[in-house]
């Protein structure tokens, strides 16, 4: 079997495509989404498609390899959601040749469903914000969920007055008291926040129990992930703009968090994924594969989290779970997804619909990542 071409399709926002065809007549289909970065991988694809060609598709450790080291220079968003696209179908292809679901080609699965968690919150204390966001829980627990993810709203300087912290703080505890005490409930600070007022307003959360919270500085400092780790009673959680084993290295070994979220579209695929939780195991880390983008990514993270006992449960947005873009949409059933039974990553991509082609120059592509952020005084902020 020989891989023939390598496609790209541009269907919805968030939601970019590889599709390989070999000259058996096998496709596979993997995610590529970069987000805010709609031009530069498809570009980085199509130089990794050229070697691609004619190779034989089911050598997916050795692509793996040839793609992350021959280029010399290694790693890089754009280069590692790339590979993580093309690495994607090969493990559907694999599948497909083989029979079986993907998951069961790399030692088969020690579970049989994937716990998921929804995002959930209060953006505000108005009651407008409250009515939404009660309308919202019980739709998501009417499908069963018992874990649920939220952020504080806004932009955050390095410390801001009590009245600010407390606003947060009053919407967290509110929705304990609606949850009741046997869901999980967790916050993601997206790296916006200084160590300092980070340790504070966990431990301003700490009495309502939250599950963890997601990035409460950036990624980048492994040090100031550990210093809040030190001074914060519950679980600590980051990675979705880690890339490779070698950017999880310090995390891990340092033990800077109990939790990770490296994402299957970026990290390197399926192949990656898979390694970092093996890695993260013997440390008794568990990972949260992050996933904001379509439906074929969360199929990517399902494979991988089918099979490491070190999982703790699946990031999901509503979007992931079909789109339309997918024949059969993924289901949501007491808080999980049942794993499948179809040769592959178990999507039936529905092509008419992969073709279509989202206007992304119309819609503002570039607000796709929060746009342009600044704070009151014209200084750039994290969103
Ligand atoms: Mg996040």
């Amino acid at each position: 079997m020989k891989i023939t071409r390598v496609d790209q399709f541009s269907p919805r926002q968030r939601t970019r495509l590889v599709r390989i065809t070999t000259d058996s007549g096998i496709e596979g289909w993997g995610e590529s989404t970069l987000e805010g970065k709609h031009l530069s991988v498809p570009a980085a694809i199509e130089e990794f498609s050229g070697y691609l060609i004619g190779k034989d598709p089911l050598r997916i450790e050795h692509h793996w390899q040839q793609m992350y080291r021959s280029s010399f220079f290694r790693g890089g968003a754009h280069n590692m959601s790339a590979i993580a696209g093309i690495d994607a179908a090969l493990w559907d292809i694999a599948g497909k040749h083989y029979g079986v679901p993907s998951y069961m080609l790399l030692g088969g699965n020690v579970r049989d469903r994937i716990r998921v968690y929804a995002h959930w919150g209060i953006r505000d204390m108005s009651e407008e914000s409250l009515e939404q966001a009660r309308n919202r829980l019980e739709m998501l627990s009417a499908m069963g969920y018992t874990a649920y993810k939220a952020g504080p709203p806004g932009f955050w300087r390095a410390h801001e007055p009590p009245s600010r912290i407390d606003e947060f703080v009053e919407m967290a505890y509110t929705m304990r008291e609606w949850v009741g005490d046997d869901v999980e409930l967790c916050f993601d600070f997206h790296g916006k926040m200084a160590p300092g007022i980070a340790i504070e307003v966990c431990n301003e959360l700490k009495g309502m129990r939250p599950m963890f919270v997601e990035e409460p500085v950036p990624q980048e400092n492994e040090d100031a992930l550990k210093l809040v780790s030190d001074h914060v009673p519950f679980p600590i959680a980051t990675g979705e703009r880690l890339l490779s084993r070698w950017e999880f290295r310090r995390v891990i070994e340092q033990q800077c968090v109990s939790l990770l979220q490296p994402d299957v579209a970026h990290c390197g695929g399926i192949t990656e994924l898979k390694k970092i939780a093996n890695y993260a195991e013997i440390y008794y880390q568990h990972i949260m594969p992050h996933c904001a983008i379509g439906p074929l990514a969360l199929a990517a993270c399902m494979t991988v989290d089918a099979v490491v006992p070190n999982f703790l449960v699946q990031e999901q947005v509503d979007q992931a779970l079909g789109n339309g873009i997918i024949k059969n949409d993924w289901q949501v059933k007491d808080g999980h997804i049942e794993l499948w039974n179809t040769p592959g990553l178990g999507v039936e991509v529905d092509e008419t619909e992969a073709m279509k082609v989202f206007d992304g120059e119309a819609t503002g592509y570039h607000r796709e990542l929060g746009g342009e952020s600044y704070f009151a005084d014209g200084s750039v902020a994290d969103w």
